[in-house]
């Protein structure tokens, strides 16, 4: 492992492919303790903070070199100005670059993530379909500023042409259900388009959309990869063969846009990759539980929940029919260590899907996704687009029997006062 002291003698630089390829042998958990050891040049074993904005060039005139400014104790750590790269934000993307399988950079948010995607590619039409209405807010931004159209994420091959991007968001918000990226990916292929996709409800281990012939991959890191709800993200990994040419564009204009992380989310963002594969799959098997849960009572006579509830949305109950009573086989291969920690339920009644969320202890009634604590979110709160009975929860690590409990005694509750009200009336 890296992180010894120098002494003087020059750091020797490993090279980023042969440094790739060994991380890539290690386990996901491996990887996000120890991908960044080779950034490591103190003896102490947790990352320091580091919130300077500016670092001292050398001493020696004879090793000033343009845009480079190596530290005498690790070759690796170059830095110059924050508004280009900081210590923690750096150690934070060697994490990512690991584990999404592909070099990452880290922005400010997911919209300013894809905002800066967008600059970049600069297409003349996007392909989208629903999914996360901050995206489209995006696009309305552009579309002042360049001739963008937007197309439907289904439209006509004929319709799109190369340079032309398509964005798939999967799994989907707000109903966390999974969209096929081959099938998407197929479609790039024939019409020269670009395809991006926003992977944020699939972090590592759930999806590699590498895997699949994505070229560009975006992470809303607020919500996984920061998982404490406390720090705002974004991610771009950009696909290995797309690599040598997109990636130093992209942190030239990053540079330009100055929409970085700042050094305290770098810090936490690495104390929060840490622990992503734990908490990612515990999230996402106790959401399947729950979902499982949810539609046995759902189908049970007489239950609070078949009472309340019309319908549950998730890639967990898509997975099962194809309509012939089969497996959709897509969506397994994709999917392969869970579906996400993100379901919705749609209420029968509009009014239940305002009140429900005031009756529970301990989910939080909050918007945002993807941390540690169990969020239920009335969808309409924030998305205007979204139907009123609709409700998004967002797992977290409580343990799925708490969670159900507290759900049932909602279910209650909310029977009680339609009884109460009936009678009253
Ligand atoms: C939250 C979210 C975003 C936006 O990310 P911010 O970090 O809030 O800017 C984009 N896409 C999806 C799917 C999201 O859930």
């Amino acid at each position: 492992m890296a992180g010894e002291e120098t002494n003087g003698t020059a750091p020797v630089k490993e090279n980023a492919t042969t440094l790739a390829s060994r991380l890539q042998h290690l386990s996901l958990s491996a990887q996000t303790v120890h991908a960044d050891d080779f950034l490591n040049s103190h003896s102490a074993v947790a990352p320091p903070m580091h919130v300077s904005t500016t670092f001292r060039y050398s001493r020696n005139p004879d090793e000033l070199s343009y845009m480079v400014n190596t530290s005498p104790h690790n070759a690796h750590d170059s830095h110059i100005y924050s508004r280009m790269t900081a210590p923690n934000t750096q150690r934070f993307e060697a994490i990512l670059t690991s584990i999404l399988r592909g070099p990452s950079l880290s922005y400010s948010s997911g919209l300013s993530a894809f905002h800066a995607m967008v600059v970049f590619l600069n297409p003349k039409r996007i392909a989208i379909g629903g999914g996360y209405h901050g995206c489209h807010g995006v696009i309305r931004v552009m579309q002042k500023l360049t001739g963008l159209r937007q197309l439907d994420l289904d439209c006509a091959d004929a319709e799109l042409g190369p340079g032309d991007l398509i964005h798939v968001e999967t799994p989907l918000n707000p109903t966390g259900e999974a969209r096929d990226l081959e099938f998407y990916a197929a479609k790039a292929r024939r019409t020269g388009a670009v395809l991006s996709v926003d992977a944020t409800f699939a972090p590592p281990p759930l999806l590699d959309p590498f895997a699949f012939g994505v070229d560009v991959v975006m992470h809303s890191g607020t919500k996984y990869f920061g998982g404490h709800s406390d720090m705002l993200c974004g991610v771009l990994a950009v696909a290995p063969h797309r690599a040598e040419e997109w990636l130093p564009k992209l942190l030239m204009e990053r540079l330009f846009l100055g929409s970085v992380m700042g050094s305290m989310e770098g810090w936490l963002g690495i104390r929060s990759l840490r622990t992503l594969e734990l908490r990612v799959l515990k999230q996402s098997a106790d959401a399947e539980k729950l979902v499982r849960w949810l539609a046995t009572e759902k189908e049970r006579a007489g239950s609070v929940v078949a009472d309340a509830v019309a319908e549950i949305q998730h890639a967990s109950l898509q997975v099962k029919n194809n309509g012939k009573g089969e497996e959709l086989a897509w969506l397994r291969r994709q999917m392969p260590n869970g579906f996400g920690p993100v379901f919705a339920l749609s209420l029968k009644d509009e009014n239940d899907a305002r009140r429900l969320p005031s009756k529970l202890v301990l989910f939080h009634h909050a918007t945002s996704l993807g941390g540690v604590e169990s969020l239920i979110e009335w969808r309409s709160m924030t998305d205007a687009s979204v139907d009123k009975r609709l409700l998004r929860l967002s797992i977290g690590v409580e343990g799925w029997e708490d969670l159900r409990d507290d759900l049932v005694q909602g279910f209650e509750a909310l029977a009680k006062e339609r009884a109460g009200a009936a009678q009253s009336g």
